[in-house]
């Protein structure tokens, strides 16, 4: 990637920061922009936890990603945490995406809200970008007023309706950020996606299928802790271990499941995504243990990055 001689575009590379309400699609556009499953994704607010940086490169950028917990009210030290994680991001950006549900943007009470998140953005410094997602959901006639009334929100430099889910108007939003960075080294080999452990992803991918399989407060009780990670060695898979904390041992019943059928399908279809991200055969281990208040437990947070 030479910056000599003839070339006549400036390398540009920086940290672009997503940020927007909980559930607008964060996580999907990052695994959408680097081709691969890093972040977690649920059709459920809160999600993400910590911050996931995935790295995207193009012939003239690199545009560091950090993929954030959605910025919302909050009050449990948890997510008060989550919210903390999304803000620091601010500062660290050379531009920062704000990403908004088209769809539920649209109500009254939504764009209210929606207000009071563009209110994190007050002191930011660097371009704003607008994306307005899941516009597959949406016809043309929803989508130009809604557009008018969001370039209200806030003095955005510019303002992209895509879809993250099928990718349209992507690749205007890859341009328009790119453009917007000061030019700049290549700071990460072109070949590392993120700076995730595959440790961490690994949690990660577990903590996805509770999300999808369980309902109401489990997914919020519960965490993922590896406790053993042994490397595929010739034909013999990796080996992994891991424990799934809850809060009550009500929770500990649901994610057993009857006769242990809930964690085999959490086990099931966690082992089939990790297999996919290492490239190997795996052979996933899961137990479920009980500790009290472990989202207030400074311990449990610091060892879940948090
Ligand atoms: P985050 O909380 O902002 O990270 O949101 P996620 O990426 O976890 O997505 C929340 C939900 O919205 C998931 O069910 C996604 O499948 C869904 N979703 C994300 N982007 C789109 C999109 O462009 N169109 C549609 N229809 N759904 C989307
Ligand atoms: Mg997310």
């Amino acid at each position: 990637m030479s910056r000599t001689g003839k070339s006549t575009t400036e390398f540009r590379s920086g940290v672009v920061a997503i940020v927007g309400p909980p559930n607008a699609g964060k996580s999907t556009l990052l695994n959408r922009l680097l081709g691969q499953k890093i972040a977690i994704v649920s059709p459920r607010p809160q999600t993400t936890r910590n911050r996931i940086l995935g790295i995207v490169n193009g012939e003239n950028y690199q545009m560091i990603m950090l993929d954030t917990p959605g910025l919302h009210k909050a009050r449990e030290i948890m997510n008060r945490e989550m919210v903390r994680i999304a803000i620091d991001s601010l500062a660290e950006a050379d531009v920062v995406l704000f990403l908004a549900d088209g769809v539920r943007a649209g109500s009254d009470r939504n764009e209210q809200r929606l207000c009071e998140y563009a209110g994190y953005l007050g002191p930011v410094r660097c371009p704003v970008l607008l994306a307005v997602n899941k516009i597959d959901l949406l016809g043309e006639e929803q989508l130009l007023p809604l557009l008018d009334r969001l370039a209200a929100v806030h003095p955005f430099a510019e303002i992209i309706p895509i879809s993250a889910l099928t990718g349209q108007g992507v690749e205007t939003l890859v341009a328009e950020l790119a453009a917007r960075l000061p030019p700049g080294p290549v700071y990460y080999p072109d070949d590392i996606p993120t700076d995730a452990s595959e440790r961490f992803i690994v949690a990660e991918l577990i903590r996805e299928k509770i999300f999808l399989l369980t309902r109401e407060e489990i997914p919020y009780s519960t965490a993922v802790l590896i406790d053993s990670f042994k490397e595929p060695a010739g034909k013999k898979p990796a080996v992994i271990h891991a424990t799934i904390l809850v809060e009550r041992g009500s929770q500990k019943g649901i994610i057993l499941g009857k006769g242990g059928a809930m964690l085999g399908r959490i086990r099931q279809e966690a082992a089939a995504d990790i297999s996919q991200l290492l490239g190997c055969r795996v052979q996933l281990r899961l137990w479920v243990k009980v500790k009290k208040k472990w989202t207030t437990n400074p311990q449990v947070l610091k060892e879940l990055g948090l």
